[in-house]
C-alpha cells in the first residue's frame, strides 16, 4: 500500500472512530453508569475530538498514531486514557516502516502488551483486555498461521473481540472501578471492552474501503494449490 494511501486510510480511520464514539457516547456512559462512574462515553468522546483537532494528517503512520495516542493521554482521563493513549503511542513505533501485514501484527501485539503492563489486568478481570486479547491473538493467527489476507484477519479479530465483550458480561470484575461492585458487576458488559470493539469495527470497515485485500500483496500471494494446507505451523 503506498504511503499516501496509508496516510489517507489512517485519517479516515480516526474520523470514523471519532464519529462512532460520538454516536455511542450515551451508550458507553450508560454501560459505565451500571458498573462504574458514568464517564466512559464522555472521556472517549473528549479524547477523540482532541485527536481529530490535533492530528497531523501529513505525518508518517507512526507519527500520526503517536500523535493520536498523545492526544488521548492528555484528554481522555480516567483509567482508560493512559491505557488507550499510552499504549497507542508506545505501539506506534512498530509502524516506523509503514503499515504491512507484518507490522500490523507487531503493532497489535505491542499495544496489547502495553495495556496489560500498564493496567496489570489479565483475561478474566472484566476489562478491555478481555476484548483485546482474543482480537490480537486471532489476528496474529490469521496472518501468521492461516496466511489469510489482512481484511479477513481483521474481520475475524473483530468477531473475537465481540465474543470477548460477551465474556465480560458474564464475569465478575476484578480490576478497575467495576471491581468495587463485586458480584453485582456480573450481567453488565465492560465499557472499555465495548469501546475497544467499536474501534476495531471502524478499523475493519475503513480497512475494507482502502485495502481491498491488498495490504501486503507481495507477501500474501496465494500459494499454489498443491501446497495449500502444508505450511508449517509452530505453536
Ligand atoms: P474510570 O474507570 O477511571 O472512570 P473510564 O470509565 O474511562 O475510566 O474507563 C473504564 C474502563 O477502563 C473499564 O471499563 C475497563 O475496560 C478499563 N480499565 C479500567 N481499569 C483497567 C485496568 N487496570 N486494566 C485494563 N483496563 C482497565
Ligand atoms: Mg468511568
Amino acid at each position: 500500500m503506498d504511503e499516501e494511501i496509508q496516510r489517507e486510510a489512517l485519517s479516515a480511520a480516526l474520523e470514523a472512530i471519532a464519529e462512532r464514539i460520538e454516536a455511542e457516547k450515551g451508550h458507553l456512559t450508560d454501560l459505565d453508569s451500571a458498573i462504574g462512574d458514568a464517564d466512559h462515553g464522555a472521556n472517549m468522546h473528549r479524547g477523540f475530538q482532541a485527536a481529530l483537532e490535533q492530528a497531523d494528517r501529513d505525518a508518517d503512520p507512526d507519527a500520526f498514531v503517536k500523535g493520536v495516542g498523545m492526544a488521548l493521554v492528555s484528554k481522555v482521563g480516567g483509567a482508560s486514557g493512559p491505557l488507550y493513549g499510552g499504549s497507542l503511542a508506545h505501539a506506534s513505533g512498530e509502524l516506523a516502516e509503514g503499515i504491512t501485514a507484518e507490522s500490523s501484527v507487531a503493532f497489535a501485539e505491542a499495544y496489547l502488551e502495553k495495556v496489560k503492563d500498564r493496567g496489570g489486568a489479565s483475561v478474566g478481570d472484566k476489562t478491555m483486555v478481555d476484548a483485546l486479547t482474543p482480537a490480537v491473538h486471532t489476528y496474529r493467527r490469521a496472518i501468521e498461521v492461516d496466511d489469510l489476507d489482512p481484511l479477513t484477519a481483521l474481520a475475524r479479530a473483530t468477531d473475537a473481540a465481540e465474543r470477548g465483550v460477551a465474556f465480560t458480561t458474564a464475569i465478575r470484575a476484578s480490576k478497575g472501578r467495576a471491581s468495587y461492585l463485586g458480584w453485582r458487576s456480573v450481567g453488565h458488559p465492560d465499557p472499555g471492552a465495548t469501546s475497544t470493539l467499536y474501534l476495531l469495527e471502524e478499523i475493519r470497515d475503513v480497512a475494507a474501503e482502502y485495502l481491498d485485500g491488498d495490504l501486503d500483496a507481495t507477501a500474501r500471494e496465494p500459494e499454489p494449490e498443491d501446497d495449500a494446507g502444508e505450511s508449517e505451523v509452530d505453536g
